[in-house]
């Protein structure tokens, strides 16, 4: 009669979709059921030929099931104890409840970590040009973290600018270029203070400047500036990711001849003949290209600040957007440098561990 009652139990339950927790609950019931009346009713009562007259025979695999229950549930609660594999080290001192949470993504990396993100709050770090290099670069810099920024930029917004300087928006049309860039590293990150330069850079301002910064991103586009920023970094010994870009081909490298590694000047000797190298301006730019070499760029700045992975010093990157193909060459720095070949290279890397 018991095993009826199951069963016809089991079909309620399916019929009335009750689920597995109501059908277990239906079936200690009467589990329960047929213990209490074995061992309750009366020896000569006619039932005890349906449930026996031996409630321990009842009890006995509800015992069994409670231990296996029991057992089951402290071995989840010993595993939830033991910690997980990955300890992940959180900065201590300088960072905020806030500024934690917003770099969370970067602390949970192995090569940045806590003490990586610290040396990205403290570092500070020259950007030369708030265009299409320049745009992605800064937003990235300011989201990672990095501490201070500079940007250095004369120009001011223009209309054309907006197709792939993408730092600016439609209403900076008219702002220097230098000040956009800064409301919108503001805007992004509020922890980064940012100096906004709307002046010319000269081989004056470059010596004063570049010794004050970590490190210095060049984004401009004519061989002059390049070559300036080049010589005031080696004279400062201050590493310089240079990128430059042109219709849909870009390439990307780290000039650092203090720490092994060419100049700019080692690989370009003489500026190319007028009309060889022309500037965007000139020849036209597809608009993701700066994106991606500037993009490039702020991950190198990271790598050479945080001390991660191998930068690209002594190789250049080259990106072929037209027929996505990406290309390493070696690059080698030249004895006989006009601007380098006299300093002398450093014995410690960059970024101290
Ligand atoms: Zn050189």
């Amino acid at each position: 009669m018991i095993a009826g009652l199951a069963v016809g139990w089991a079909v309620l339950v399916l019929l009335l979709r009750l689920g597995w927790r109501a059908f277990w609950a239906g079936i200690l019931a009467l589990w329960v059921a047929g213990m209490l009346a074995s061992g309750l009713l009366p020896p000569d009562h006619p039932f005890h030929r349906q449930v026996g007259s031996d409630w321990r025979a009842w009890a006995l695999p509800l015992l069994l099931v409670a231990a296996a229950l029991v057992y089951r549930a402290g071995l989840a609660r010993l595993k939830s104890r033991i910690p997980a594999p990955q300890t992940t080290e959180f900065p201590k001192g300088p960072f905020t409840p806030e500024e934690l949470t917003r770099y969370a993504r970067h602390i949970l990396l192995r090569e940045v970590g806590g003490p990586g993100q610290r040396r990205l709050k403290e570092a500070r770090v020259l950007v030369v040009g708030a265009g299409g290099l320049g745009s992605p670069a800064i937003l990235y810099l300011a989201a990672a973290g990095v501490g201070h920024l500079t940007v250095i930029d004369d120009d001011r917004v223009e209309p054309s600018n907006l197709q792939r300087q993408v730092i600016h928006r439609t209403g900076d049309v008219g702002s220097p270029k230098a000040e956009s860039a800064a409301r919108a590293v503001t805007a992004l990150n509020p922890f980064v203070t940012v100096s906004a330069l709307a002046e010319r850079l000269t081989a004056e301002r470059a010596a004063e400047l570049f010794p004050h910064h970590d490190l210095i991103l060049d984004g401009t586009d004519t061989f002059a500036t390049r070559e300036l920023v080049n010589a005031a970094a080696v004279a400062a010994r201050r590493p310089l990711i240079a990128g430059a870009i042109a219709q849909w081909e870009g390439q990307v490298t780290l000039y650092d001849p203090a720490r092994g590694g060419p100049c700019l000047t080692c690989l370009f000797p003489e500026a190319p003949a007028p009309g060889l190298a022309p500037t965007c301006a000139e020849a036209g730019v597809i608009a993701p290209l700066p994106g991606v070499l500037g993009s490039i760029m702020a991950l190198e700045a990271v790598k050479v600040l945080t001390g991660a992975g191998e930068p690209l010093r002594g190789r250049m990157l080259l990106w072929d957007g037209l027929y996505a193909d990406t290309r390493i060459i070696a690059t080698e720095r030249r004895a006989d440098c006009p601007v380098c070949g006299s300093a002398q290279a450093l014995d410690e890397p960059f970024a101290k561990p």
